[in-house]
């Protein structure tokens, strides 16, 4: 136990170190620019980190999700956004659990080293957002490959990636028996595609995100790039989940420190009235509630990650985790806004920045609501809603 915690205390040390060299100033100049953090990336991949979760024989770091939960806390905590680098973290799960040994093989060192990026994961549609089994975009065999056509949108960092993973239907929808049947995961090699049979066009949106638009039209897979069983992708993604939400839940609980940290900082040092704005209870209580609430959600982040590294059931946990992490970083970044007063959108001082990168966390990957309705039927016994 302790030397767990003396190499998470080690790793988490190690992250920071290499977050100091990415100060704040690095973000807000990317987020004017709407640019993509290359070199934070690069530094995170050669310092072995966006491996983390690929087991050593992979040329991975073998480390467990409590570990990988660390890791993406510490960066967000610094006033990065780990958003641009971490689905390579969750989005290998399903190559790693349900992937051939030879998919394996090829793809998982590569990832591991750097030499390839999987960062793209290609689920949402126009018609199909938190009703997945909705998708339509088409993948039909025909001899040794797949072809593949249909629109997707949301989809981030396809054009810093050079793999992703593609949910598309084998079976249109209404050919199956059950909703979830007849879809498929596919490792995409987009290399090349992008431009061609893969059309990409960007999506502004309110953080500096790298969101698409995607039309695929014609676009060739190889049938050795099928995951798993034809037809069973819907399970192979859901499988992920968990590990995505408990992941995404330790980065809101990195911005919620991030927030506490600085609007502590700002309330000692700022003075109004002749005294600092923190020895008013309006100002510190706000602080204080925010903390415990952080401090609260941060221990159902360790239980459900604890969970899952042990391979017991762990669902209800890693959806409240993401839901009090993201609802104790959402208001974190309100008490650190109201905290700044002016300067608060005063894109300087990084709580404007943080607070949009936070908020997206109410929405994506998964809505806070869907996290409440599955709470309500799947722990408590509630009727289904929809
Ligand atoms: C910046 C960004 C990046 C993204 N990156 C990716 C990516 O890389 N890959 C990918 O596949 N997707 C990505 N997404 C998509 C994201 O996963 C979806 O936006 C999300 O799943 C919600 O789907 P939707 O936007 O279509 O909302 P909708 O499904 O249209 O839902 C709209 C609202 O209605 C609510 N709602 C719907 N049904 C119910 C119900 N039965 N009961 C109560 N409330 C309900 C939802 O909670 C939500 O608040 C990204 C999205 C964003 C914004």
């Amino acid at each position: 136990m302790i030397e767990e915690e003396q190499s998470l205390k080690k790793l988490r040390q190690g992250v920071r170190e290499v977050c100091e060299r990415f100060p704040n100033e690095y973000w807000r100049e990317l987020d004017a620019k709407r640019e993509y953090p290359e070199e934070f990336v690069r530094a995170m991949t050669e310092a072995g980190y966006l491996a983390a979760l690929i087991p050593e024989e992979y040329g991975g770091m073998g480390l467990n999700l409590l570990a990988s939960c660390a890791i993406l806390e510490e960066a967000n905590r610094s006033g990065a956004n780990a958003n641009p680098a971490h689905a390579q973290m969750y989005v290998m799960g399903t190559l790693l659990r349900h992937g051939s040994r030879e998919q394996k093989r090829e793809y998982l060192p590569k990832i591991a080293s750097g030499e390839l990026r999987l960062q793209a994961f290609g689920v949402t549609e126009p018609q199909a957002g938190t009703d997945t089994t909705r998708i339509s975009t088409l993948a039909e065999r025909r001899g040794d490959k797949y072809v593949v056509n249909g629109r997707k949108i949301y989809i981030s960092r396809v054009q810093y990636s050079d793999l992703m993973i593609l949910l598309a239907r084998t079976t249109p929808l209404e050919e199956v028996e059950k909703r979830s049947h007849g879809l498929s995961a596919f490792i995409l090699d987009l290399r090349g595609l992008l431009g061609k049979n893969l059309r990409v066009k960007r999506r502004r949106v309110m953080m500096n995100n790298f969101t698409n638009e995607l039309e695929f039209k014609n676009v060739e897979v190889p049938a050795k790039n099928l995951i798993g069983e034809e037809g069973e992708g819907f399970r192979y993604i859901m499988d992920g989940m968990n590990a995505e939400r408990i992941l995404i839940a330790a980065e809101c609980i990195g911005d919620g420190r991030f927030f506490i940290e600085r609007a502590t900082e700002r309330a000692n040092e700022r003075e109004v009235f002749g005294r600092r704005i923190g020895q008013n209870q309006g100002i510190q209580f706000p602080i204080a509630q925010t903390y415990a609430r952080v401090e609260a959600a941060n221990l159902m982040v360790q239980k459900a990650a604890g969970l899952f590294d042990r391979g017991e059931k762990c669902g209800p946990e890693a959806n409240m985790a993401k839901l009090l992490a993201a609802d104790a970083s959402w208001e974190a970044a309100n008490v650190a806004m109201q905290t700044f007063g002016g300067y608060g959108v005063d894109a300087e001082y990084d709580i404007e920045r943080k607070f949009r990168e936070t908020r997206l966390y109410q929405l994506a990957p998964i809505p806070t609501n869907l996290i409440l309705s599955y709470i309500a039927e799947h722990v408590l016994g509630l009727p289904r809603s929809f």
